[in-house]
């Protein structure tokens, strides 16, 4: 699936890859918007549908915009096969639903997006998976969660807001060894940032919604990982339970790929910059970003990451009341949940997006009630650092 662009480097294949053009003979690719394709013939009809002929049959199946995103994406990431899905939940559903069944048990670390916990602690278990959480950078914590009906171990690295940062390589190595699968959600890094396939990772899950798309537009998402099970388990899952990505958010992605490297370093420039300046403030307790070398795992950060990324966040001294006020009294700075946006963004995680979790869950997870989340956008770092100085003033 990754074409003819296998020998090209990383910004290369951004832009290239899994390019189809069209006899029309465009630069740009185009947009599939069409549920259905037309036959010519009823025989033919009989063969595409009963897969002996290969080809579209109808855009819950394939759609060539969103056959261009996957197969670019897979490029990136560098597996086999990539399935995108209308959402970053519905590729984590997606993939459970195409490798899990009733029976098994899941590992998963705590921190995790706040709606894949809930997704693995309340709904996957009504069907009769069950999920141990377990700390995100503790192998031992792992090991001895595993049981006999363990099948998947699933990380986000880093794991957002805290920057939490999991060994993949041992994680995989530790999934093989009891016949698990190891899926990784490289939504904060991205492939231009971080390769878990390469380190051992099974399967990537992501949110195409955040870096991806890069400006705030489109939700979507995407597995990548083996034709096997990608090619056939998840991708089985998805025609069939049709959580399929829309021709015109596959495009807005495509396009996104095009400048996902270059942006991710200016993403990743800015939020060093931020991270080191905001260490300096006397109200700040703590600041979690990979990036400072007082970051517990910024050795690890650094051997299996190529940066550091958009994500940052800090602690203010006090609670609930002081973050609020830090984050009433920003200008800029959009006050919003979404993250990878050229937009930069600030959230009190505590009451959005992890407002759901139970007060116990939180402090496992470690979102204090003074923690505060920026997502640092592509603006003049200058302005970011003025705007948050209104946010220092109101304190
Ligand atoms: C946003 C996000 C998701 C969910 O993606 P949606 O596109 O919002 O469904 C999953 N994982 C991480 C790390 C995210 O940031």
């Amino acid at each position: 699936m990754t074409d003819e662009v296998d020998e090209y480097g990383f910004s290369t294949r951004g832009v290239r890859a899994g390019v189809r053009r069209t006899e029309q003979g465009e630069q740009s690719e185009p947009i599939f918007t069409t549920s259905s394709f037309v036959f010519g013939s009823a025989e033919q009809a009989a063969a595409r549908f009963s897969g002996a002929e290969p080809g579209n049959v109808y855009s819950r199946f394939t759609n060539p915009t969103v056959n261009a995103f996957e197969r670019r994406l897979a490029a990136l990431e560098g597996g086999e096969r990539c399935v995108a899905t209308s959402s970053g939940m519905a590729a984590i559903l997606t993939a459970c639903l195409g490798l899990l069944k009733a029976g098994d048990h899941v590992i998963c670390a705590h921190g995790v997006f706040g709606n894949t916990a809930l997704l693995f602690g309340n709904y996957l278990g009504r069907f009769g998976i069950e999920t141990s959480f377990v700390s995100l950078t503790e192998l031992a914590a792992w090991e001895s969660a595993l049981r006999p009906n363990t099948r998947l171990l699933f990380v986000e690295t880093p794991a957002n807001p805290l920057a939490q940062i999991a060994d993949i390589a041992a994680l995989a190595a530790l999934a093989h060894r009891h016949g698990c699968l190891l899926a990784v959600d490289n939504t904060v890094c991205t492939a231009a940032l971080q390769r878990p396939l390469a380190l051992g990772a099974d399967i990537v899950v992501l949110s195409a919604t955040k870096y991806i798309d890069g400006q705030g537009r489109c939700i979507g998402g995407a597995i990548v990982g083996s034709e096997a099970l990608v090619g056939r388990e998840v991708y089985g899952a998805l025609r069939t339970t049709g959580a399929c990505l829309s021709p015109f958010n596959a495009w807005v992605f495509l396009k996104g790929l095009e400048t996902l490297a270059v942006r991710m370093r200016a993403h990743s420039a800015n939020a060093q910059h931020l991270a080191e300046w905001l260490g300096r403030q006397s109200v700040v307790r703590q600041v979690y970003y990979a990036g400072l070398p007082e970051h517990p795992q910024s050795e690890l950060a650094r051997r299996q990451q190529s940066g550091f990324g958009g994500l940052l966040a800090f602690e203010l001294e006090g609670g609930r009341a002081e973050a609020w006020r830090f984050i009433n009294a920003v200008k800029l700075i959009s006050v919003t949940a979404n993250l990878g946006d050229t937009k930069s963004s600030i959230t009190h995680p505590a009451t959005t997006t992890h407002g759901r979790l139970t007060a116990e869950a939180r402090e496992a997870a470690g979102i204090r009630e003074g923690l505060v989340r920026i997502a640092a956008g592509l603006e003049d770092v200058e302005d970011l650092m003025a705007d948050l100085k209104r946010g220092f003033a109101a304190l």
